[in-house]
């Protein structure tokens, strides 16, 4: 009984509805705000940067949208995915705890962004749309939505943080060979680009900047929209396919978790896992504990403050209610480059101030000693991102063993880390460091927060 165990559903149980947390939340979001008046947004305030279906669903308080058949279409060739009952990892750190994993790496950008990169891309070109501009951290979205780009005929444009760009040469390849064009950030393309260069000509770029410039070429032209790969309600919504087919899953297995565990960049994956089961129990079902996983040089939900701020450096997005580190924080150049948002979805902040969720932070090395553990035991090779998630779960086991608990875990394997070698072959040399935010810089970033918006 010490192998692996894979459970698998078939194609017809792929979820026909994506799961809207909105309907089931005990008091509702706090409404974006126009960045120039401080006013709530209206749809027609976001109709230059997305087609109005996917504004629609940002703003839905319907509990169960319908997933159009083309996108369940593209779904088919990675979705149901599967689940595994990870046995050997249980075995090697003798816990009395079941430990299950969501593995999103089977997608063919190795994520779990092509759910939503997908449907964003169906959406766009039903209204017409014939060019996408969008930001990318590590890679992994950019690779996502010049996937998605690449399936449903549509340009893509993708403006790629420098350090990254630098660092990940292979996503930049993979991404142009799907057909998308790939410029670092900050770039000269954009006014926001080009001031980031005049202030300092070597800027590492950060995903608030990469955002601002996507933004600025989606706003200026007719043709083009902007797509964003998290943080959004739409975004998170679509990821709920993740969750929903778990819990149908666990039902195979004959269990119900205790507690679940995933990382959080801007929340998506994390969302994704959680807000099928917190809905069920929000209805009246079982209690689970909900443990969100996040780097600690860039420690939004457990450090940042609560607040209305921009998503975008160059301050062009609206103002959104959120755990965030201040829009002009730039995060320390770590390995987890997903993970190098200023702030949080808002859904998930809110969640957060309910009580409903908790949050800690690590520091990479532990994250990475936990990912060759688990690739040792288990034999995929999570990312970076999905080590902090992996290594979350390893605790919670190791606590079961101590307490002598046969509690059930289920976390988010949400992508493989083949593209990030660099960063493990850094792990064996040595060479990575245990980064924290800087203080000095954070109180800075901080004290720029747009608070007359607080109220
Ligand atoms: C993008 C990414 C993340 C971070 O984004 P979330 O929206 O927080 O999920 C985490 N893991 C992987 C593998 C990613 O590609």
């Amino acid at each position: 009984m010490s192998d692996t165990v894979k459970f698998l559903l078939d194609e017809s149980r792929i979820p026909k509805t994506w799961y809207n947390i909105a309907a089931d939340l005990p008091e509702p979001l706090a409404p974006p705000l126009h960045p120039g008046t401080k006013q709530p947004i209206g749809p027609d305030d976001l109709a230059p940067l997305f087609p109005m279906e996917l504004i629609g669903q940002e703003v839905s308080a319907e509990r169960d949208i319908e997933i159009p058949e083309p996108v369940r279409e593209v779904y088919r060739q990675w979705r149901p995915s599967p689940l595994f009952r990870a046995r050997r990892l249980e075995t090697a750190l003798n816990t009395p705890a079941k430990i299950y994993y969501k593995y999103e790496g089977v997608s063919p950008a190795g994520s779990h962004k092509p759910n939503t990169a997908v449907a964003q891309a169906f959406y766009n070109k039903e209204a017409g749309v014939k060019r996408l501009s969008t930001e990318t951290g590590a890679g992994q979205w950019g690779s996502s939505l010049a996937f998605a780009g690449a399936l449903f005929d549509l340009e893509v444009e993708v403006f790629m943080v420098r350090v990254s760009y630098d660092q990940k040469p292979y996503r930049r390849a993979l991404m142009e060979t799907y057909g998308a064009r790939c410029i670092p950030s900050p770039s000269g393309e954009t006014n926001a680009g080009r001031v980031a260069l005049e202030a300092k000509p070597d800027h590492l770029g950060s995903l608030g900047l990469a955002i601002s410039e996507a933004v600025e070429v989606a706003a200026q032209r007719d043709d083009t929209k902007y797509a964003l790969g998290s943080v959004l309600n739409h975004v998170l919504l679509h990821q709920t396919v993740v969750g929903q087919e778990a819990i149908a899953q666990l039902e195979m297995a004959d269990d119900y978790p205790d507690v679940i565990v995933g990382c959080t960049g801007g929340g998506s994956n994390f969302a994704g896992i959680v807000f099928p089961f917190l809905g069920a129990q929000l209805r009246g079902g079982q209690k689970v504990r909900i443990v969100a996983v996040e780097p600690a040089a860039c420690p939004s939900l457990t450090r940042g403050k609560y607040a209305y701020d921009f998503g975008d450096t160059g301050h062009l997005t609206p103002l959104v209610k959120m755990h965030t580190l201040g829009s002009t924080f730039i995060p320390p150049g770590f390995h987890a480059g997903g993970l190098r948002y200023h702030g949080m979805a808002p859904l998930v902040s809110h969640i957060k101030e309910l009580g409903l969720i908790e949050a800690k932070a690590y520091h990479q090395t532990k994250c990475f000693e936990a990912g060759v553990q688990f690739a040792r035991t288990e034999g995929i090779l999570p990312a970076p991102e999905a080590n902090h998630a992996v290594r979350g779960a390893i605790d919670e086991a190791i606590r079961c063993r101590e307490e002598g608990k046969s509690e059930t875990i289920l976390f988010n394997l949400c992508g493989h880390g083949h593209f990030d070698m660099q960063a493990y072959m850094d792990y064996f040399g040595g060479k990575l460091q245990d980064l924290d935010y800087d203080e000095a810089d954070l109180a800075m970033a901080l004290a720029g927060l747009p608070t007359e918006a607080a109220a």
